[in-house]
């Protein structure tokens, strides 16, 4: 069976009691059993069966069994949101004297989790150029306990060598853990480029249309103990499952992310085309442009499209603050993947509390601006950026 029919038909595992063609929203923190001993069986986990919600709920388990079948993984496991399940992969993997290799080009939140919050607890972050395998080498030793990256960083839009990257993980027996957020799944096989353990943050282009916050941890089987750890202790102790309702809005989103995906990327790819055409904006970075440095790789790895995500940067930082402000049509907000089109400057947002020595760092410029392009007719848009820019 191809994927796009898995996200819709992959059966439920138990046949709902009325027959319901879409999946109950289960909305209950607990399960009642019959006796003593099948109570027992659930508990220890000698049967699959929900006993308490922040463990397992029927609702949240559909989900996780169709990106299962979708992916060939081993386990998935459903957060409440990517940071959730960044965090929880991130702390069941690591212990006091542990360090973690990783880049300085990522999400903001993740970058001070794994530089700010994890070296609280004793782990060592060890940021480096993931571009530079030597520089990744002199960084590995026997305390490393993965690699981390983002498959295209945000919003500096790298793309970091995959397979080789993989090999000296495992030349050290650790994972590779890709943040996969911006590519969905359904495009390349992150296991086949030798990711241990995939993260996303299916607040994006799952949850159809920034319905609701979610994350996903998908595990190859690769990394020894991870997904049992994640089951038996993570979900138990720190109770960051996903709860009912938002599994039932991102199930629903998985039925139709390949149809979306395939329109908003389209979409990119013509507005950075033309977003070229326009003075005002001094370079237009998306990975999907075939003058991109990254373009070959970007394809090798993740297929023909690329996302729905660039950035463009204008002259100074008031010329991108302008153009912002003159926006009609496209949104100021943040979020990447809504089905509407939204602009922000992440040097003053995402990244507005850390220093200017730091963002120089991460090279976050107060010249760019992120722009996620939605589901809107292009040419709309497109007008829209060209008169703001013009203002
Ligand atoms: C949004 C985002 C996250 C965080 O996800 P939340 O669902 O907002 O917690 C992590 N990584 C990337 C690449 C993101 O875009």
């Amino acid at each position: 069976m191809k994927n796009q029919t898995k996200a819709i038909d992959t059966p439920f595992g138990q046949r709902d009691a009325y027959g319901s063609l879409s999946m109950p929203v289960y909305h209950t923190a607990a399960y009642e059993f019959d006796t003593a001993a099948d109570m027992a069986d659930a508990f220890t986990g000698k049967v699959i069966a929900p006993d308490y919600s922040r463990v397992l709920n029927p609702t949240v388990m559909y989900l996780e069994d169709k990106v299962k079948a979708m992916t060939g993984a081993a386990n998935v496991m459903a957060l409440s949101s990517g940071m959730a399940a960044i965090s929880n992969t991130i702390l069941a993997l690591s212990a006091a004297g542990k360090n973690i290799v990783t880049s300085r080009h990522m999400f903001g939140n993740t970058f001070s989790l794994i530089t700010e919050s994890m070296p609280r607890f004793g782990v060592e972050a060890r940021p480096c150029d993931l571009l530079n395998l030597d520089e990744v080498r002199s960084k590995m030793d026997a305390n490393t306990c993965c690699i981390f990256l983002e498959i295209i960083t945000n919003p500096q839009m790298e793309v970091a060598d995959l397979k080789a990257l993989s090999a000296i993980a495992h030349e050290y027996g650790v994972p590779l853990i890709a943040d996969t957020t911006v590519i969905p799944f359904t495009q390349f096989s992150a296991k086949d480029l030798g990711v241990d353990i995939e993260v996303v943050s299916s607040t994006k282009y799952l949850s159809g249309g920034a319905t609701t916050l979610g994350g996903l941890i998908i595990d190859y089987g690769t990394a020894e103990g991870f997904g049992h750890k994640m089951k038996n202790e993570m979900l138990f102790n720190f109770g960051a499952y996903m709860t009912p309702h938002v599994a039932y809005m991102q199930s629903l989103g998985l039925e139709t992310l390949d149809a979306r995906y395939r329109v908003q990327s389209q979409n990119t790819i013509y507005l950075a085309n033309r977003l070229r055409e326009l003075p005002q904006i001094k370079s237009v970075n998306y990975v999907g442009l075939a003058d991109n440095p990254f373009h070959d790789i970007a394809v090798a790895q993740y297929g023909k499209t690329a996302g729905a995500m660039m950035t463009i940067d204008l002259e100074s930082k008031e010329a991108a603050f302008s153009m912002i402000n003159n926006l009609k049509l496209v949104r100021r907000a943040t979020n990447l993947f809504d089905n509407r089109t939204l602009a922000i400057h992440p040097a003053s947002t995402i990244f507005g509390n850390f220093s200017d020595e730091e963002r120089r760092k991460m090279d976050v410029l107060d010249t760019t601006v992120r722009i996620s392009v939605g589901l809107e007719d292009m040419d709309d848009v497109f007008e829209d950026i060209k008169q703001a820019v013009e203002r």
